[in-house]
């Protein structure tokens, strides 16, 4: 019998009714370690107490108006990002799926508007996009499109790192090439620095748009703002969402002056996205990741995670493989099947997600501290000696 929520997720027998930091707690008061941060959203922790207060006052203010007037809040937001990226102006959406959509749109319309002819957009095997009929047909992937075709013609895939096919897939209708600087959901996979160089370079020579899909990589988890910082190669446009809102539905598409030359009024719009209430959070959480010291700790506490980790693939051969990613965006590659590892996660009170190629994803909150991570890698030793165990 079909379930009221259209029975699409397959969901953990787990519900939550309040958070703090990094802990979640069901309704008979057990506290769950969450190292997921519902899926790298919550990058400042459940119940960040100046989120709240952005959240509250400007609850009490104006909640809506709708993009036929100008939002303050969605203006100093917009400024913000401007001032802190390589970008110049900023479209605000609801979701991530929406940011990549405006970055696809906005390349398309970038090539009408020079009259090249160029409209197909070069994205990776193994990438996720969102769920919107564009962006399956972006990624490609069977286990996204199956059954929900037509799909949208203009998108060419290319196996994840193989710089030859990469070469090969670029003809003279190349409008855009689309990448996350590190897979999320194929699996915590960072692209290599010189590799975001050599496209940067590429797309310059050939005239061609360099897109980024920093939804789950950006807004501080890999220790910078936007986690292509680390290679210096900038993109001409950005999908943003995710830990943007720090919980609150967000997101964002930045780019050059140059990229955004066909977006003019009337081209694109949302009824919601960059609304009051979102902006106001937006900018709460753009404040707390711009304090001193904020990405330090990132680096700092993801170090220390990095080495417990690395020692618990170490005495757990059968359990887990490697380790890999940047900051607190990192991938446990599993030897034992990745739901189990998650599942055994939950019986000691420790949250994480499951990704591609069979990892355990650990995204935890930024905020959290060497402590916290030491509990969390204490759980998952406990967890890891359940099944190393029965293994056995
Ligand atoms: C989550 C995610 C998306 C989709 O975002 P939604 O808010 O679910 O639409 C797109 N790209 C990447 C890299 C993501 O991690």
């Amino acid at each position: 019998m079909i379930t009221p929520v259209l029975p699409t997720y397959a969901r953990a027998p787990l519900s939550f009714v309040e958070g703090e930091g990094p802990w979640l707690m069901t309704e008979d008061a057990t506290r769950y370690l969450d190292m997921g941060a519902g899926i790298a959203v919550a990058a400042l922790g459940h119940s960040h107490p100046r989120l709240i207060e952005a959240l509250e006052t400007q609850g009490r203010r104006l909640w809506h108006t709708s993009n036929l007037y100008e939002i303050p809040n969605q203006t100093k937001l917009a400024e913000m990002l401007v001032e802190r990226t390589f970008a110049d102006t900023v479209f605000f959406t609801n979701s991530g799926t929406e940011a990549t959509e405006a970055a696809v749109k906005m390349a398309r319309k970038y090539h009408h508007a020079k009259e090249t002819g160029r409209d197909e957009i070069i994205t990776f095997n193994g990438s996720f996009h969102g769920r919107t009929l564009g962006m399956i047909s972006a990624a490609g992937a069977e286990k996204l499109t199956k059954g929900f075709g037509p799909l949208l013609p203009g998108f060419v895939h290319v196996p994840f790192g193989d710089h030859d096919a990469l070469h090969a897939a670029i003809n003279d209708r190349t409008a855009a090439i689309m990448i996350e600087p590190v897979q999320g959901e194929g699996g915590i996979l960072p692209v290599p620095d010189q590799c975001l160089q050599g496209l940067r370079k590429l797309c310059d020579e050939q005239g061609i748009l360099l897109i980024y899909d920093e939804i789950q990589c950006g807004m501080g988890r890999t220790g910078k703002l936007f986690a292509h910082e680390w290679s210096g190669a900038t993109p001409d446009i950005m999908a943003v969402a995710k830990g943007i809102g720090g919980g609150f539905p967000l997101g964002a598409c930045l780019a050059t002056e140059e990229a955004a030359i066909g977006m003019t009024a009337g081209t694109h719009g949302t009824t919601y996205g960059g609304n009051p209430l979102a902006c106001a959070v937006g900018c709460a959480v753009m404040e707390v990741m711009a304090e001193d010291g904020f990405m330090e700790h990132v680096s700092r506490v993801s170090g220390h995670l990095r080495q417990g980790l690395d020692s618990l693939v170490a005495r757990f051969p059968d359990v887990f493989e490697l380790v890999r990613g940047s900051g607190l965006m990192i991938g446990v590659k599993c030897v034992v099947p990745n739901g189990e590892v998650v599942a055994a996660g939950y019986d000691h009170k420790l949250l994480t997600v499951p990704g591609g190629d069979n990892v355990i994803r650990i995204l935890p909150p930024l905020i959290v501290t060497t402590q916290d991570v030491d509990e969390a890698l204490r759980r998952l030793e406990a967890a890891a000696t359940d099944l190393s165990g029965r293994a056995a």
